[in-house]
């Protein structure tokens, strides 16, 4: 139990120590992939912001490019065939708010369309020769900073001189919608996101504002002098008036006063002498909603790990714990085999104390039988050795000598018989023998016992009982003792009966006796060899305690089978069955 205890405390152990490690990495790493996720959505805002400012670049430069090729191939044409390619140029390239022609005294002569033309305005008149000017000295396209224009929003200028060798002859004015450009670059980059697009020219004048429409057209530098709301955005609007590229953060006002965190991803717009800038603004909550759905990944992460260890540990102690059981049904087990090998053993010991009794009782009675006739046939013998003794006294010595010889013979006989059964030499002479008179010579041998101590003896033999396979000699044997016990524990007047009966291909003889019997507990007993029922009246009868355990060895070398059965001081009964002949 208690290794079992213990290991489960290892395990649980390691295992809280690898979940806090694991744990511990997880919010080292937190830090770390916060900034990395900050760094890549600055970087992904700032290449939108490139992508439109290349894109614009790109889409102005082509509508410049498209008009000076105008310009330079059509240069010695009439004016009237020039004007005529605006139409073609206007309808099929996209951006132009108008395309018109200003002759060589600042006269818008020809535009197209006509109905956004104002023929006849005279730029010397309305004081507005600048740009003419300056394309016409410098030979040169000039573009100048995007201007409202009459129909609303902003428009680019663009001045492309026209000169036939040193001739001037006047200048194309190509308008480009400034909404044209913004519809197509800057206003799908926030479908479907929070924040804002805005883009200034190379003043801070808002060209395009995606959350602010009524600012377009404005000097947000000269707004937020006015009315500075936006901390941090000034130094961001003079990095991209002078062209840089970044990202960077401002605190923005919103409307209820508290103040929101903006990121500002911005680009350049380099085209001809222009720089212009994109900005792209979201709220730094975007990124939090970002960092958070990594951290939920992470968390997922870091749950399925530590459910993995819990998981684990809970096998391993699962596991032990199988072990430990069947460790334990194993000691159980064992413990079992050896409380009853104990058992055995005590058994054993007890049986071998018997049998250490048993020996010192068979010493002491077979120095009895020995004694005792030795002793009587010696005063026998002395008496008869004195002379002078009467011819009846003599013949009663001679008597007492032969019975005495007879009795050691007997106990000689025995003991030998015994070692004879117990060493498997006992020979039988095996023939048919007939039952009958096996019992019949038995009584024959124990007449006078019987009638001497008043005995009914009752026989029972069916006519014709089958023979059965032995030893004439040895199955007598075992009859006379079986009924000389009989009479030996039956008092006088009692009753002995002999019966043999044919039972399932086999014959039955039962020898009951009226007499003392035997406990039960000593039953299976009697037939070991020594054995006696320890009473006063066994003491008084004598005998060797052989008789049985010979009767026992000759049945069962017989293949047969022998038993006791009795009421205790009622009687005693003695079995055995043999098989019969075939
Ligand atoms: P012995 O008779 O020489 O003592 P046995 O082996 O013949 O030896 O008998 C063993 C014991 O069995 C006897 O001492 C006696 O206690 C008991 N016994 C045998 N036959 C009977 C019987 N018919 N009635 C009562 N006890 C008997």
């Amino acid at each position: 139990m208690k290794v079992k205890r213990d290991n489960r405390v290892v395990i649980l152990v390691i295992c809280i120590i690898l979940i806090c490690v694991v744990t511990s990495l997880g919010f080292k790493t937190h830090g770390e992939v916060e900034e990395i996720v900050q760094e890549q959505f600055n970087e992904q805002q700032l290449l939108l912001a490139r992508q439109a400012a290349l894109g614009i670049a790109g889409f102005a430069d082509e509508r410049v490019t498209i008009i000076e090729i105008l310009a330079r191939d059509r240069s010695g044409d009439e004016i009237a065939n020039l004007t005529r390619c605006f139409k073609t140029i206007y309808e099929e390239t996209s951006g132009f708010y108008s395309i018109e022609f200003i002759d060589t005294n600042g006269v818008v002569v020809y535009g197209y369309p006509e109905y956004r033309a104002p023929v006849g305005y005279d730029l010397y008149a309305e004081n507005r020769s600048s740009a003419f000017d300056s394309a016409r000295d410098l030979r040169k396209t000039k573009i100048s900073s995007p201007t409202p224009l009459f129909e609303g929003g902003l428009g680019s200028f663009i001045w492309v001189p026209v000169y036939k060798g040193e001739e001037f002859r006047g200048v194309i004015l190509a308008i480009i919608r400034m909404s044209t450009i913004t519809d197509r670059f800057l206003a799908p980059i926030m479908q479907n996101r929070t924040g804002y697009v805005y883009m200034i020219d190379h003043n801070g004048k808002s060209l395009y504002d995606g959350a602010r429409r009524e600012a377009i057209g404005k000097n947000y530098i000269k707004m937020l002098n006015e009315n500075s709301t936006s901390e941090g955005w000034l130094e961001i609007l003079n990095e991209q008036i002078n062209g840089s590229e970044g990202t960077a953060v401002y605190l923005k006002e919103r409307d209820n006063e508290s103040k929101s965190e903006q990121i500002v991803a911005y680009a350049p717009v380099r085209w001809r002498d222009e720089i212009w800038s994109v900005a792209i603004s979201v709220p730094a909550s975007e990124v939090d909603h970002l960092i958070r759905s990594v951290y939920a990944r992470q968390m997922i992460f870091l749950g399925t790990v530590i459910a993995i260890i819990l998981g684990g540990s809970l096998g391993l102690i699962a596991m032990f714990s199988r072990w430990n059981k069947t460790l334990e049904a194993e000691v159980k087990s064992k413990t079992s085999d050896m409380i009853r090998m104990n058992k055995e053993l005590l058994l054993a010991n007890e049986r071998l104390k018997e049998l250490d009794k048993l020996k010192s009782d068979f010493v002491s009675m077979v120095s009895h039988e020995l004694k005792t006739p030795l002793a009587a046939m010696r005063t026998s013998a002395q008496v008869l050795n004195m002379g002078g003794a009467g011819e009846e006294t003599k013949r009663e010595m001679m008597d007492i000598i032969l019975r005495n010889i007879d009795r050691q013979t007997n106990l000689v006989n025995d003991l030998l018989d015994l070692s004879r059964i117990e060493s498997g030499r006992m020979d039988l002479k095996i023939g048919s023998v007939s039952l009958d008179s096996v019992i019949a010579d038995s009584i024959e041998s124990v007449k006078q016992a019987v009638s001497e101590k008043g005995i009914k003896l009752n026989v029972e033999i069916p006519e014709g009982i089958a023979l059965v396979k032995g030893d004439r000699e040895k199955l007598t044997q075992v009859v006379i003792n079986l009924l000389n016990n009989a009479i030996k524990f039956t008092p006088r007047s009692g009753e002995i009966s002999i019966k043999a009966r044919e039972l399932n291909g086999q014959v039955e003889v039962k020898v009951s006796d009226t007499g003392i019997g035997i406990p039960p507990e000593d039953l299976d007993k009697v037939f070991d060899k020594f054995y006696q029922v320890d009473s006063t009246l066994t003491r008084e009868a004598g005998g060797t305690g052989l008789g049985l355990a010979i009767c026992k060895g000759i049945i069962e070398a017989h293949n047969g089978h022998i038993w006791a059965e009795s009421e205790f001081g009622r009687g005693s009964t003695f079995i055995f069955r043999l098989a019969k002949c075939d």
